[in-house]
């Protein structure tokens, strides 16, 4: 899903660190404390809260870049891309925007609303996480945008569990 996801949204790509090996299981980081404090000083939370999605993605050795497996090709994701935008632009007809990212305060309690065990890991880890309400209603947003993909009506555990990882990255590096 993380690919999928990948299609529809802008990317910026930031190292951990001068060196780009902070954190990484496989390589050592050669910067002082201080170097990657200032380093990611210069990140700010506002400006990480306006970012949808955090991935950490560990570097490929070049000689493993072969190894992966085939997964779908350009074109059936975006065949489920389009197909999830077309569930979009049907469900907000009546409200004149065609996507999950234009939804508005009033209109994400409408359509991205949590029932049971979604609302409830929802609500606990935007408390443990800390949560803006801007980060919240990303992490809501996205959500939606996962269930859509899958074609699911409803945005449930799993959807909510997916989105939240996204948010993750800010805690280990500027919590
Ligand atoms: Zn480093």
């Amino acid at each position: 899903m993380g690919a999928l996801l990948k299609g529809i949204v802008s990317e910026l790509r930031i190292n951990p660190c001068p060196c780009g090996n902070y954190g990484s299981r496989t390589r050592q980081c050669r910067c002082t404390p201080l170097d990657i404090k200032r380093y990611l000083s210069r990140i700010s939370g506002p400006l990480l809260d306006r970012i949808d999605m955090h991935i950490e993605v560990e570097s490929i050795p070049p000689e493993r870049l072969n190894d992966e497996k085939p997964g779908r090709s350009s074109a059936e994701m975006r065949a489920e891309v389009e197909a999830a935008r077309a569930v979009q632009r049907e469900r907000y007809n009546s409200e004149g925007i065609a996507c999950n990212a234009r939804l508005s305060a009033g209109t994400l309690n409408r359509y991205c609303r949590l029932s049971g065990q979604a609302a409830q890991i929802m609500n606990a880890a935007s408390e443990k996480m800390g949560l803006s309400n801007r980060a919240y209603t990303r992490v809501l947003k996205v959500a939606r945008t996962i269930a859509d993909l899958a074609g699911e009506k409803d945005i449930s555990v799993d959807h909510i569990g997916e989105a939240l990882q996204y948010r993750m990255i800010d805690a280990k590096y500027w919590g």
